[in-house]
């Protein structure tokens, strides 16, 4: 493994391999297949990275995406290594030219599109040269039931029966088992040594917080914890995605949106600047995020509830990929139940489908509502085994650990003034009812009659909301698809009608954190000094990025330039051990960073 170790330091200039990494290099340089299933920010790339240089000839890499492959080949060049991409994004000639030089032998690595390499002419192109590996990225693509397939990855098993010799690498960050049965299946991987990370985040701060209003919510959140930094918000309506961008905007922040209904040409352009610029907000609905491999971004904001739980850690995961601290902050009140829950019945998909959407909403609900440790929740969701005493001391819940009060008088209140008022209201006026509210639809209902109308004066109607979206998720009421928003009892109300069980609520979090911590990403940067060399390094990344016209952090990563500051190395040998600074990089850019750092005073330990 010693030339292995020294490819990454000397060419990616970083000082030791992270998790399996090296584990997987061995057996891939080797000649092995393998399946890689790691979290996002893992370090996948590495993995096909530097077998590539190790063995002869090209590898081909298969990616699904023509913004991230062009991205990583930015990445490449920087360093110094011989990649292409080869795509629709080409022209003829261009491509000409990329398929001659793989012909002789000018390329480490290829990137190429599915489609492009399922050609008979590429096909018969690549018979005719050494290959050194098939690097399968996003593998999951080839999964029928996930939301990223890709009809073409099917046909990828046709890389091993043309070319059983080469070895193959898959690699994707979706964890549950169904899909990776899938890949193994539908890429004949069965003799594969499958290499399974942990799922965890650590660097994720993970905040699911009670809805009120929203958008002030938001802005709090943005204004105290992440003022400056590049984030996204999560929406579920175009609609929403526009009006929150605007808003954003007006408030002196820096949003632009992104949604599937926008032209080819404005959603590229957004993506373009959310890739380049620094402190950029992007508004989006999911059709935004996949293949992103932006390291800094460093927070993930959902102002609506995602379907499952495996939505929400692949959109949370864009957060952090530097593994630099970073939040996934959520907003989440009794609406988000009502919709999601009417979204699936009211969905013309067959029953099956319905059902599986059922469970997994189910799931995404206890998270929501859970008093433990919101990181363990998900880990033990995608089947890692994790105990208690494990608590991640990163999520609001460990935190900030909620209460939890006996609501059982409480939830029978709510659910016999459901009964009484005849099973067609929504919470708002059951609320009114419990409260004993006289609005005009309880006059006109005669509601104010009822023997439940105002045996909930005691508790003010924010703390009833929270009842309601808590028995919602627990399954107690379910929502009428037919009429409006109308709550109707289920079976499992019964029991607690009928006094045989008792139920626990979490009182109500309050509005943002109570952990009032620091978490944006210059933050380890206290001192002076440091916080000035840090700005003069972001000013000297930020022309060198123009003048090459990629992003800032192909340049170098704020956890490079954080070193930088931090250590402030005065020669070329001190320069090498920064992380993130390679030969390449080091060559082309220590005579610049030396003049920065020149008149720093020397650090301690340094
Ligand atoms: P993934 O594809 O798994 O999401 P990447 O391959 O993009 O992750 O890696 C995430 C980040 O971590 C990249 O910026 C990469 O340069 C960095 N990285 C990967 N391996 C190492 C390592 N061994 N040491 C330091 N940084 C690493
Ligand atoms: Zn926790």
């Amino acid at each position: 493994m010693s030339s292995a170790l020294n490819i990454l330091k000397e060419v990616f200039g970083y000082p030791a391999f992270r998790g399996q990494q090296a584990e997987v290099i061995g057996h891939l340089a080797s000649g092995g297949d393998c399946l890689v299933l790691m979290p996002t920010g893992g370090g996948k790339s590495l993995c096909y990275q530097i077998p590539a240089l190790l063995r002869d000839g090209a590898a081909i890499v298969v990616s699904p995406l023509i913004a991230l492959m062009q991205n990583q080949v930015a990445a490449l060049h920087e360093i110094g290594v011989r990649a292409a991409v080869l795509n629709s994004s080409l022209s003829l000639q261009q491509a000409a030219e990329v398929e001659q030089k793989l012909l002789t032998g000018e390329y480490d690595l290829l990137y190429v599109a599915p489609e492009r390499l399922l050609t008979a002419r590429f096909l018969n192109l690549i018979s005719r040269i050494p290959i050194a590996l098939f690097a399968i990225d996003e593998a999951h693509c080839v999964s029928q039931w996930g939301h990223d397939f890709r009809p073409e990855y099917i046909q990828l098993s046709v890389l091993h029966e043309r070319f059983p010799l080469v070895p193959r690498i898959a690699l994707t960050a979706t964890a549950d088992m169904d899909t990776r049965k899938e890949i193994i299946e539908r890429l004949g991987l069965d003799e594969a040594r499958i290499f399974v990370s942990s799922f965890d985040r650590p660097n994720i701060r993970y905040q699911i917080i009670d809805k009120t209003n929203s958008r002030a919510q938001l802005l709090t959140f943005l204004r105290t914890e992440h003022l400056g930094d590049t984030g996204i918000v999560y929406c579920l309506s175009r609609k929403k995605v526009e009006e929150t961008a605007a808003w954003l905007t007006a408030q002196g922040l820096r949003a632009i949106a992104y949604h599937a209904g926008m032209s080819m040409q404005e959603r590229s352009l957004n993506q373009e600047r959310f890739l380049r610029e620094e402190g950029i907000i992007m508004v989006a609905t999911i059709a935004f995020g996949m293949g992103i491999d932006k390291p800094d971004v460093r927070f993930v904001a959902h102002l609506d509830l995602p379907r499952s739980i495996e939505g929400y850690y692949q959109e949370t995961g864009r957060a952090g990929r530097d593994g630099q601290a970073a939040s996934a902050w959520m907003v989440y009140g009794l609406g988000d139940v009502i919709q999601q829950r009417r979204m699936i019945e009211e969905s013309e998909a067959q029953l099956k489908f319905k059902q599986v959407a059922a469970r997994k909403l189910e799931a995404m609900l206890s998270l929501c509502e859970t008093t433990t440790c919101r990181r363990l929740r998900i880990l033990r969701y995608f089947g890692e085994t994790t105990n208690d005493a494990e608590a991640c001391g990163n999520c609001d819940v460990c935190l900030n650990p909620p209460q939890v009060w006996d609501a059982t008088v409480e939830v029978q209140k709510a659910l016999s003034c459901v009964y009484r008022s005849g099973q067609t209201f929504g919470a708002g006026h059951l609320i009114d009812i419990l409260r004993g509210n006289q609005t005009e639809r309880v006059k006109e209902w005669h509601h104010d009659r009822l023997s439940t109308f105002g045996i909930g004066k005691e508790l003010p109607e924010s703390t009833w909301r929270g009842i309601f979206r808590q028995i919602v998720a627990l399954g107690l009421l379910t929502v009428d698809s037919e009429s409006h928003g109308a709550l109707h009892l289920t079976e499992a109300s019964r029991a607690v009608l009928k006094g045989q069980q008792t139920i626990q609520l979490r009182r109500q979090t309050k509005q943002t954190q109570a952990s009032g911590k620091q978490i944006s990403a210059d933050v380890a940067l206290l001192d002076e000094t440091e916080r000035y060399l840090w700005e003069q390094l972001r000013n000297w990344r930020a022309k060198m990025a123009k003048e090459h016209g990629v992003p800032a952090y192909v340049i170098f990563h704020d956890a490079t330039l954080r070193e930088l500051a931090r250590q402030c190395p005065k020669t070329e040998d001190e320069l090498r051990q920064v992380t993130g600074i390679g030969a390449r990089k080091l060559d082309k850019y220590g005579d610049y960073l030396i003049e920065i750092l020149r008149n720093c005073e020397s650090r301690a330990g340094w």
